[in-house]
């Protein structure tokens, strides 16, 4: 594939906002502004009165320097995007107010969301991410996976707020991939799939929940075949885990994304880079054998089988 101003590949990163302060991502956001890199960031909009178990770490748009370091990032050029209204579930009058808030405070509503942990609005999650009947099934068996079920794409629940999503946000993510290339797993990305109307297009990012996994996603051999391939690759990750310490970046990120603004690659925000995409398109919707197919390319990386 070819990319603007004779670029060889795509890089970005999706960036969920959990445990993010402005104290443990700053340091991240400066090194990768100077290493040229214009990336994508989730927030949470509302803050969360009824508390949070798992993520209280994480500041919200609430937070006054918070939401000053974060409108400063949005005027260098990186991408705000939606991680949801906050840290634990929200009713649908929550996440309105979390829109419209993202709206008065950046101009613009967000074009991109990511669901988050437990959240009972996230859309089409838990068994929900399978069209496949068989794959639904197994799902629903494990473990666990019946004590939380999701509910913003059900008319009938007070979670819901598929109309809002269709109407303002353009990209959801769907599966990631422990590898690099996306293009290798899900060429057809970004993509509608029948039995989603609440999300205009869906799509894959490599996944790398912390630092220690970034940076062992991220190996020199890995992104030289990125490069080589043409590829494209948006890791997901939370650059509030590990990333920084003592208003320093990690070294070994500091390393890497110094060796990736060497090469020629196109270091744009995620819808960005799902835009072009969808440019150079000639149909959208995700066939019935590629669906199956990419839902078990999932399942298989999952279990450490992928090839
Ligand atoms: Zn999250």
């Amino acid at each position: 594939m070819e990319f603007p101003n004779g670029k060889r590949f795509a890089f970005s990163i999706l960036d969920d906002t959990d445990d993010s302060t402005v104290a443990n991502v700053e340091p991240v956001y400066n090194a990768l502004a100077d290493a040229g890199m214009r990336t994508t960031k989730t927030v949470w909009p509302m803050s969360c009165p009824e508390g949070s178990r798992l993520f209280f770490a994480g500041e919200t748009l609430e937070n006054m320097a918070y939401l000053k370091f974060v409108q400063e990032l949005a005027a260098q050029g990186f991408e705000i995007a939606s991680h949801g209204a906050t840290m634990e579930s929200s009713l649908r009058e929550r996440t309105r107010r979390g829109l419209e808030f993202i709206k008065k405070e950046f101009g613009a509503y967000p074009r991109l969301y990511c669901n988050h942990g437990f959240n009972r609005e996230n859309l089409y999650w838990g068994s929900k991410r399978f069209q496949s009947p068989l794959l639904r099934k197994l799902f629903a068996c494990l473990p666990g996976s019946r004590s939380v079920t999701y509910h913003g794409d059900d008319e009938s629940s007070p979670y819901f707020w598929g109309d809002l999503a269709v109407a303002h946000i353009q990209y959801v993510r769907n599966f990631t991939f422990r590898r690099l290339n996306m293009l290798e797993m899900n060429p057809e990305m970004p993509y509608r799939m029948r039995g989603t109307k609440y999300v205009n297009f869906w799509f894959s990012t490599s996944d790398a929940p912390d630092v220690k996994a970034f940076n062992r996603l991220l190996t020199r051999e890995r992104m030289d075949k990125l490069e080589r391939d043409g590829g494209v690759c948006i890791v997901s990750t939370h650059l509030g885990k590990g990333f920084a310490a003592d208003g320093k970046i990690d070294h070994e990120t500091g390393e890497i994304l110094r060796y990736l603004s060497r090469k020629s690659g196109w270091f744009v925000p995620v819808s960005e880079i799902l835009d072009y995409l969808r440019r150079k398109q000639t149909g959208s919707e995700l066939s019935g054998f590629a669906r199956l197919k990419l839902e078990y390319l999932y399942i298989l990386d999952k279990l450490h089988l992928a090839l």
